[in-house]
């Protein structure tokens, strides 16, 4: 079986650090790991969860996607530069009013979420051309489909990726090249931490009184019921990821949250837009109580499904 060469980048934590673990450790050996990360000091984490495989399917390499150089010398040191599938997975969140965030603010997030993953592309689409054969994945979002109240920075990064693969998808196809943007809901990890932990930090004086409370007390608590509601594993994204850059023909697109695909198909619905906008309005200004609802009713009936696929395992069943 012929071994692929992939790179990941953002390999320290969440998805990207599951998704470099679970093709190492893959059973039929189809990978060869290129784990990169931004900073070489957060490795333990990695290489505690590689095991085995470090060394053997799992190398971590230095590799911020901010910095032309640090990309350059990264691929460089691959053999033949040669990279399979290359995976962008790195990518940094914001949320909150924008009157309350500044350009430099918002120009670090399209520094990473876009021009990080263009950076990644330019370098390695000339070797895969060359090749006649790649797959680029990008770890985008149903918010690169669906804005967010709140998101506005976050979700036009996403757009603009998705904008960007959604013209090279037919010219990359010319030269075998597939590009596939995974989508997924909310995932629980550092990230959305990270992002919380700022907001309730941040200082709201700069919006008037009628939005912060707005952020804060709808937005924000809304947020955290939907995270521990709906919120996926970075495995379960990995296991999706992973069907992905597996499949003969794989998809332009893939969603990993099915509870998602009715939001992001509003739009396609009707569009003058007016259906996505009234529902969203209802649903965080007129019909929040339900929303709170139904989001206990899933959590409890996720909760009762993982002890009855516990119990199942302890019965010996798969
Ligand atoms: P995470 O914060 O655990 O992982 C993001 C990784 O990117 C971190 O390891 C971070 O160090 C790295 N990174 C940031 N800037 C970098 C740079 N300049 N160079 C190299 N690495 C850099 O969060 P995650 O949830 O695993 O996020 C992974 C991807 O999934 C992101 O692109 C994110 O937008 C996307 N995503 C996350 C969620 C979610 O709810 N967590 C939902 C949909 C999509």
């Amino acid at each position: 079986m012929v071994c692929k060469t992939v790179l990941i980048t953002g390999c320290s934590s969440g998805i990207g650090l599951a998704l470099a673990v679970k093709l190492a450790k893959d059973k039929q050996r189809r990978f060869k790991v290129i784990a990169t990360m931004r900073n070489l000091s957060k490795k333990d984490k990695l290489e505690a969860a590689a095991g085995h495989a470090l060394h053997k399917t799992l190398d971590i390499k230095q590799l911020d996607v901010c910095d032309e150089k640090s990309i350059r010398n990264c691929i460089n040191s691959i053999p033949q530069r040669h990279i399979d599938i290359l995976i962008n997975n790195a990518g940094v969140g914001l949320i909150g009013p924008i009157e309350c965030q500044s350009i430099e603010e918002m120009k670090a997030i399209m520094e990473t979420n876009f021009f990080g993953v263009v950076r990644m592309i330019k370098e390695v689409l000339p070797d895969m051309k060359k090749r006649k054969n790649g797959h680029i994945v990008v770890i985008s979002s149903v918010m690169g489909l669906q804005g967010i109240v709140f998101n506005d920075i976050y979700t036009a990064s996403k757009f603009a990726i998705e904008g960007f693969c959604e013209s090279l998808v037919i010219q990359a196809l010319k030269f075998n090249i597939f590009v596939s943007l995974i989508e997924p809901g909310p995932v629980v990890t550092e990230f959305e931490m990270k992002v919380h932990e700022d907001a309730e930090k941040a200082d709201y004086s700069q919006t008037d009184s009628e939005t912060a409370e707005i952020f804060t007390n709808i937005y924000l608590k809304n947020s955290k019921a939907i995270f521990s509601s709906l919120g996926q594993t970075p495995e379960d994204v990995a296991e999706h990821t992973l069907k992905v850059i597996t499949t003969v023909k794989p998809p332009f697109r893939h969603q990993t949250n099915a509870i998602y695909t009715p939001m992001t198909a509003l739009k396609h619905a009707d569009p003058t837009g007016a259906l996505m906008t009234d529902s969203f309005y209802k649903m965080i200004f007129r019909y929040d109580t339900l929303l709170h609802v139904s989001l206990k009713a899933i959590r409890i009936i996720r909760w009762q499904a993982h002890k009855m696929r516990q119990g199942a395992r302890l019965l010996g069943f798969r």
